[in-house]
């Protein structure tokens, strides 16, 4: 069961501590209060966790203080989306909203290798106008002689280039908690030119420590990963860690899965889930299309299956887009195959935005069908 509390009940207030003394007393029921941090005001949440099936949601919502009360089923409890739910299913982090009514394309390089490669990419995304990208600083490989990444020593100036060309949101993922400090280290010395979406990636979406480091931190959103040979529903429990620890700043991602049936494709491309997570949980969904597919093939049809996949999400409702670009596929050092050349970027920007006009459409269209 979740309470939000009034405006004038927050934390500090007589009400509150009024409130959390009959709360803790109640047999067989803990209690956890969340801060929900949003752009206008600050929403007090407190969980009744334990034995809640036996309370009277008339006699909670009764009390001093409460503005609402929920009843929420065992599975995703702060992410979930529940019956007569009135939590949000959007936040906004460095000035852009990241919800399950928008679409956020993050195009950018797999790994940072050069400084030059950094500085093209960022320049072309501010020509076409995007604000957001992907740079992986610390990359999982599966060899461990394979290039890892340049880690800390490239953040400073990749922070400063996104600075200098007007981008908000950098996706990086970390492998350690240890990349956090570095991170938030970098930003410091920078002067915060930029802000940083961490990413969790699909080797590590049931890494349960690391879930919990970085759900302890409200400073940077995250995106989630689905992990590549486990449920959804897995998945999705990870997520609920994060959120459980107090960051529910969360972006859920698709980026396929491993098997070989869906050769000759890297992974399966799984982005049929896209509706599903969001009937589920209140997080918006990211698709990876250059992880799913991992090739640059292209149909007869003109069109590359990394387009036709991306599409195929965004058509589909998909919130955000995480796609590889390199001025040189061929001397990338990490996923070369699979990243777009510069020059497509304005063909691929022009693509997503049939698609998702196409999807705004359909749900207008569904929306004029259940009136009727
Ligand atoms: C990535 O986005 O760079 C990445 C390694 O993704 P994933 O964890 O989905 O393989
Ligand atoms: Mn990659």
């Amino acid at each position: 069961m979740i309470i939000i509390t009034k405006p004038d009940a927050a934390p500090g207030s007589d009400t509150f501590r009024e409130l959390m003394e009959y709360l803790d007393a109640l047999q067989g029921v803990r209690t956890r209060v969340h801060e929900v941090l949003g752009a206008q005001q600050t929403v007090t949440e407190i969980y009744l966790i334990g034995d809640t099936k036996s309370l009277d949601i008339e006699d909670i919502r009764s009390l001093p203080g409460v503005e609402r009360v929920v009843r929420v089923s065992e599975e995703y409890r702060i992410l979930g989306r529940h019956a007569d739910d009135p939590r949000p299913t959007h936040f906004h982090y460095n000035g852009i909203r990241f919800g399950q009514d928008t679409l956020q394309i993050f195009a950018g390089l797999c790994a940072v290798d050069t400084r030059e490669h950094v500085e093209a990419m960022m320049k072309a995304l501010q020509d076409n106008g995007l604000t957001c990208t992907r740079m992986g600083a610390y990359k999982p490989r599966t060899n461990p002689y394979s290039f890892q990444g340049h880690g800390k020593a490239c953040l400073p100036y990749v922070f400063e280039l996104a600075g200098k060309y007007g981008i908000r949101v950098i996706a990086m993922e970390i492998t350690h908690e240890s990349h956090l400090d570095e991170i938030r280290t970098a930003l410091e010395q920078t002067g915060h030119p930029t802000g940083v979406m961490l990413q969790i990636g699909t080797r590590n979406t049931q890494n349960f420590e690391l879930l919990k480091n970085v759900g302890r931190q409200q400073e940077f959103p995250v995106l989630l990963k689905r992990g590549f040979g486990i449920t959804l529903e897995e998945s999705l429990n990870a997520a609920e860690y994060l959120a459980s620890e107090g960051n529910r700043h969360v972006v859920f991602g698709l980026r396929g899965m491993k098997t070989n049936l869906g050769d000759p494709h890297r992974n399966l491309v799984d982005f049929g889930h896209i509706p599903v997570v969001k009937r589920l949980t209140r997080m918006p969904v990211c698709v990876d299309p250059s992880h799913s597919v991992g090739s640059r093939d292209r149909a007869p049809d003109g069109i590359l299956d990394i387009f036709h996949v991306t599409a195929q999400g965004v058509i589909a409702g998909a919130n955000m887009v995480l796609v590889d670009f390199h001025p040189h596929p061929a001397k990338a050092l990490v996923d070369g195959p699979q990243a777009l050349h510069m020059s497509e970027l304005p063909h691929f920007i022009g693509d997503m935005r049939i698609a998702r006009e196409a999807y705004e459409k359909r749900v207008a269209l569904a929306s004029e069908h259940a009136k009727g």
